[in-house]
């Protein structure tokens, strides 16, 4: 997991000592030693990651990151605060200037590593969306989907795997308040628990009586339903190898004991809003990918989808040197229906029409809404004189039963011409389909309501 980080000190040894253990993590490291010069390198997208010194002589650190997180640009950079102040009053100004996580100096080297991977994971999400989101949709989406929502990361359901009483109920008590928090003492059940009933964050405690709480990250990150669940360590004083250990293994943060209990509330609240924020972006993404590929009027795929998928199917019949066979479908005079009946009534129309079309298909086949009174059927494993007797009974069948319009059931006869063609000798989609339009203009222009096929 390589991440660009973006140091900013105005004290160069403290620069240096970051970039050395950073180097050697095997992450990328860029130095600013004010805040307008870190401001300047992250307007240029040139890191993924900003370690933010919050004393600096000008501009402070917390104005850096307001000033970051306010930018549409670079809001979706996540910043740590590195603080010289053990103060929990200062995390909360952090926080609350839209920080996403904090470190203490003397810097831990642990707890660098720890928040550093954590933020780099999340960061390897939001590029996965990216360049999914970037590749379906138009180029330049919107930065906004983005963009860290505005979640406070409270009202998480926590499991915590801890069996010891005094230190549950502790945790229960500072995290009860904002959290639903449920104590699981049977180590060995919470891999399975945690399959089946979701939870959105795991506390696991490393210093478990019968148990190696290491063990159960490791089941956790191995089964599919919890691998992005975040993973919270308690771990015991001075056991920094099982800590590495753990972040090997997909542990997400870390509390070594005593608890400090802000710091409990802070870096839950912070695992929380990570995990929210990846499962909206997901989610987000998903549906702007359905949005742009499906018709919002008869639910069909729409031509961004043929475009993308006929090429897949001609290239597929060509290799397994199978037949392939493009149906377009135009209904006729249908701008009279609009003229007669109204909009509505067309629309009605369209959608029993893709009903009706819908019946045609099987398995393998692509139908789609071109757009207008246009559609398309592509079969693979079906020959252009297969595909003409199919298109013909469907001609025939739509010619036949009339399209009910309205709730009172008043109905409009319409009829359609098909134009039907196969990949002929060029084999590029292109071809195909205007070979296809080709047929459907011979139908309009012999008088409609009839089926022709390409010669090829
Ligand atoms: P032809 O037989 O030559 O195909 O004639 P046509 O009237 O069907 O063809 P034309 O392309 O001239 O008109 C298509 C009409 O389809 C015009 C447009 O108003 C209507 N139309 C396109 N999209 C929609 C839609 O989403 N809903 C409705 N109701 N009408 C639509
Ligand atoms: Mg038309
Ligand atoms: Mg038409």
């Amino acid at each position: 997991m390589t991440a660009r980080i973006l140091v900013v000190d105005d004290i160069p040894p403290n620069v240096r000592l970051l970039e050395a253990r950073l180097t050697a993590e095997y992450f990328d490291v860029l130095a600013a030693s004010s805040g307008p010069e870190a401001l300047a390198l992250c307007q240029e997208g040139v890191c993924d990651i900003i370690l933010l010194d919050v004393m600096m002589p000008g501009m402070d650190g917390f104005e850096v990151c307001r000033r970051l997180k306010a930018n549409p640009a670079t809001a979706h950079l996540p910043v740590v605060m590195v603080t010289a102040l053990d103060q929990p009053a200062d995390r909360v100004r952090g926080l609350e200037a839209g920080a996403d996580d904090f470190l203490t100096k003397p810097i831990d080297e642990v707890a660098l590593v720890a928040r550093v991977r954590s933020l780099a994971r999340l960061k390897v999400v939001i590029d996965e969306l990216r360049s999914r989101a970037s590749t379906t949709l138009a180029p330049g989406l919107d930065d906004d989907l983005f963009a860290m929502n505005g979640d406070d990361g409270r009202r998480g359901r926590i499991l915590l795997v801890d069996d010891r009483q005094s230190s549950s109920e502790r945790i229960v008590q500072a995290l009860g308040a904002q959290h639903e928090v449920t104590v699981e003492s049977d180590p060995h059940e919470t891999a399975l628990r945690v399959a089946e009933d979701a939870c959105d964050l795991l506390i696991v405690s490393l210093g478990l009586a019968n148990f190696d709480g290491l063990r159960l990250c490791s089941q956790i990150r191995s089964m599919e339903r919890t691998r992005s669940l975040p993973i919270l360590a308690i771990a015991e004083p001075g056991d920094r190898a099982r800590v590495l250990r753990g972040l090997d293994l997909g542990v997400n943060d870390f509390l070594t004991r005593p608890i400090d209990r802000n710091e409990l509330v802070a870096r839950t609240r912070t695992q929380l809003r990570h995990k929210r924020y990846a499962d909206s972006l997901r989610s987000k993404v998903q549906q702007s990918i359905e949005l742009a590929l499906v018709d919002p009027l008869t639910g069909l795929n729409n031509r961004r989808f043929l475009e993308n998928y006929l090429a897949l199917m001609v290239d597929q019949a060509q290799r397994r040197r199978a037949p392939l066979a493009l149906m377009i479908f135009d209904i006729d005079h249908f701008k009279r229906v609009n003229d007669t009946y109204g909009h509505d009534a067309g629309d009605e129309v369209l959608k029993g029409f893709a009903d009706r079309l819908r019946r045609v298909i099987r398995g393998g086949d692509l139908l789609c809404r071109l757009g207008g009174e246009e559609f398309v059927i592509a079969m693979p494993n079906v020959s252009v004189a297969a595909a003409t007797k199919i298109a013909e009974r469907t001609r025939s069948a739509i010619e036949e039963q009339p399209f009910i319009i309205d709730k009172a059931g008043r109905t409009v006869a319409v009829t359609v011409s098909i134009g039907v063609a196969g990949p002929g000798a060029e084999g590029d989609p292109e071809s195909l389909y205007r070979r296809a339009d080709r047929a459907l203009y011979r139908s309009k222009s012999d008088g409609r309501n009839r089926v022709s096929a390409d010669a090829a």
